[in-house]
């Protein structure tokens, strides 16, 4: 038996082991002060007993400053294996905190008690970002009792507060240790995907959320001309803002949908009976465009679009920007590690990779902001967020096969 299939034949033993870690993991309620918790510690001080018994070459609990925080701190944790400072080194990077169960009602039993049937796993944190934790736990795991030496660094970052901006978490070590991710290091942040483990994000889009507000004179609906109405002048910014997308109509293949969108999508109540002429409308529109367009152009062809309609229709039409990421540049589809990943999903599910890009909004952002090149990859069902969140056994068994041969891969450059 090679040695990759005496690693593969213990990892398929995991079943029982695997439950039990999620229904560990889910029981230690790992939600931060934004969230209405105080923190991922009992979850921190529970992995780092168990990365331990891995025997790490390294292990560090870095404490992020939260004063809202328990003991004053966010945990972060850092375990690498193997110590080469000359080759690069493949790290997993993956968040300990969730977000909180929602509507209690929606769910069909208690969201951190683990419910498993068949090849299910039920509860809040399972998917997201559990298996993005058991996978590459499980993998490190197997390679160890295998007696199997790395012949490049592993290292396994888990961090606090991705749900809520990634201040005490990856931003925090992005500045305070700069040393620590190198640009030749492979980064895997396995927190998204789609159904069958072949997409591999490399790009995201960047994100524009933005207010406006009509400002019109409010009068009784039946003498129109007394007033000016705002819910008009709303609706007719919003057709012409339809004008964004033929002026900026370039496709990126790389992304699904491959255009940039426009989209409006909350209004605000205006006034509460029909008989009046609204005299302030305010709605939002969410804008995810590509990273070849500069944000602040069209940020620039907005103001001109409501500047024109306001002189037009003798309104006043404020735009403010609500939430803004500029995209950052994308981790080319030739990069180490997205090769090393698409090698190793074909070699475990025989199936060919694709780099893709996305809406935006996802941790790996940061590293690609400090121009390490970080691809996004799990397999996932999809149902991170939602009540009754679920992951397969047979794709976390599967996923931790497939990050044994990346952490082996021994053609990466
Ligand atoms: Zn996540």
């Amino acid at each position: 038996m090679s040695e990759l299939e005496k690693i593969f034949k213990k990892i398929d033993a995991y079943r029982d082991e695997i439950i039990g870690l999620q229904r560990a993991l889910t029981s230690m309620v790992a939600l931060g002060p934004d969230n209405g918790g105080t923190g991922e510690h009992e979850k921190a001080d529970y992995l780092k007993k168990r990365l331990k018994e891995l025997e790490p070459d390294y292990l560090e609990e870095i404490k992020a400053p939260d004063e809202r925080a328990k003991h004053g701190y966010r945990p972060n944790i850092i375990a690498t294996w193997g110590q080469d400072i000359l080759s690069s080194t493949t790290w997993v990077l993956c968040h300990m905190d969730i977000v909180p169960p929602g509507d209690l009602s929606l769910w069909e039993g208690d969201p951190y008690t683990v419910r498993v049937e068949g090849d299910r796993i039920i509860g809040r944190g399972v998917e997201d970002n559990q298996h993005g934790i058991v996978s590459p736990y499980f993998a490190l795991k197997a390679i160890k009792e295998a007696g199997v030496t790395f012949k490049r660094p592993v290292g396994l970052a888990l961090v606090a507060d991705e749900e809520t901006g990634s201040r005490y978490g990856l931003e925090y070590l992005l500045k305070e240790h700069n040393k620590l991710f190198r640009h030749n290091d492979l980064i895997i942040v396995p927190d998204g995907g789609n159904d069958d483990g072949t997409m591999i994000e490399v790009a995201e889009k960047s994100m524009l959320w933005l207010k406006l507000t009509v400002t019109g004179r409010q009068c009784h609906a039946s003498t129109p001309d007394k007033g000016n109405n705002s819910l008009y002048g709303a609706a007719r910014l919003i057709v012409a803002l339809e004008k964004l997308k033929k002026e900026y109509h370039m496709e990126d293949d790389l992304f699904s949908p491959p255009v940039s969108t426009f989209e409006p999508t909350k209004i605000e109540a205006n006034v509460p009976n029909i008989n009046t002429i609204p005299g302030k409308d305010v709605f939002y529109v969410d804008c995810r465009i590509l990273p070849s367009y500069k944000v602040e152009d069209i940020l620039t062809s907005i103001n001109d679009i409501a500047g024109a309609l306001a002189k037009e229709l003798d309104l006043s039409i404020k735009v403010e920007q609500y939430y803004r990421q500029n995209a950052a540049n994308p981790t080319p589809a030739q990069a180490p590690v997205v090769k090393a990943l698409s090698r190793a999903i074909r070699r475990i599910k025989g199936l060919e990779a694709k780099p893709m890009g996305i809406g935006g909004g996802t941790v790996a952002a940061f590293f690609r902001q400090a121009g390490l090149p970080a691809a996004v990859w799990i397999t996932a069902k999809d149902t991170a967020h939602q009540p009754n969140e679920y992951c397969l056994i047979k794709d976390i068994i599967e996923d931790a096969k497939i990050f044994v041969s990346v952490f082996l891969d021994e053609s990466v450059e």
